[in-house]
């Protein structure tokens, strides 16, 4: 094993670590979501301090410790001062990163989760609108880690007949059919064919070709809605 290495990183999570370091959370292209220790006095680390700070791009060498993994240095490629500098967008994006962190496993390095987050920052960044592209984000992390909603056929009895609309089960964790409707729980929605349709389009596309006008507000936030309760009830 080397001895030290060189990734680019998205800096998920920082905290303060003993009393002079932090410890900082990253997701980086070539060894998935990592946990390193930045070192050293107060001055040291204030000066890599806006390098290492959340929702930063970072150029990283990490050092190889005995019990753990240490950033040497850290150059910032792309800070996102437009997420940083609206209140919205920090919020909505933070808890985005949260949700990220909470569900990817450490050392399972897949490019597409790298540039699935790279691409969502910079389309917040640059466009006004930020709510799509974190409705498609959300999909396609879900769709990734491989925990997509089967919205063709009954989760009981297993039959497809696709009607107008759709009991979505989320403690069953899929749709219900007519003929199956006295075995749902309690924690259902029904879902109508447009945000399933919604849903299938977004799917299909890559993030960056997700135009924000092509959906209208109230489809959003149903599909909004749907994704919440999904990742609650199924996922977390
Ligand atoms: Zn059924």
């Amino acid at each position: 094993m080397e001895e030290t290495f060189y990734t680019g990183a998205i800096i998920l999570k920082r905290s303060p670590w003993r009393e002079n370091d932090s410890k900082v959370i990253v997701y980086s292209l070539e060894k998935g979501k990592l946990e390193l220790v930045a070192r050293g006095t107060k001055k040291i680390l204030s000066k890599l301090a806006s390098h290492l700070e959340p929702i930063t791009l970072s150029d990283l060498m990490v050092i190889k410790g005995r019990q753990v993994n240490y950033v040497g240095t850290a150059i910032s490629e792309e800070s996102f001062q437009s997420i940083k500098g609206s209140l919205e967008k920090i919020f909505l994006v933070g808890e985005t990163i949260n949700l990220f962190n909470s569900l990817v496993k450490e050392q399972e390095p897949d490019p597409q989760l790298f540039y699935l987050l790279r691409d969502f920052l910079f389309l917040v960044n640059d466009n006004e609108e930020a709510e799509l592209f974190d409705v498609a984000f959300k999909i396609k992390l879900i769709e990734i880690l491989g925990y997509s909603p089967n919205f063709n056929s009954c989760i009981i009895c297993g039959q497809n007949n696709a009607k107008q609309s759709f009991i979505f089960d989320f403690v069953k964790g899929g749709i219900v059919c007519e003929q199956c409707k006295a075995h749902i729980s309690k924690n259902i929605q029904t879902l109508n064919l447009a945000l399933v349709d919604n849903y299938k389009k977004i799917s299909s596309l890559e993030i960056k070709n997700i135009a924000s006008p092509h959906l209208p507000e109230t489809d959003r936030e149903k599909l909004k809605k749907f994704l919440s309760n999904y990742i609650l009830a199924n996922i977390k």
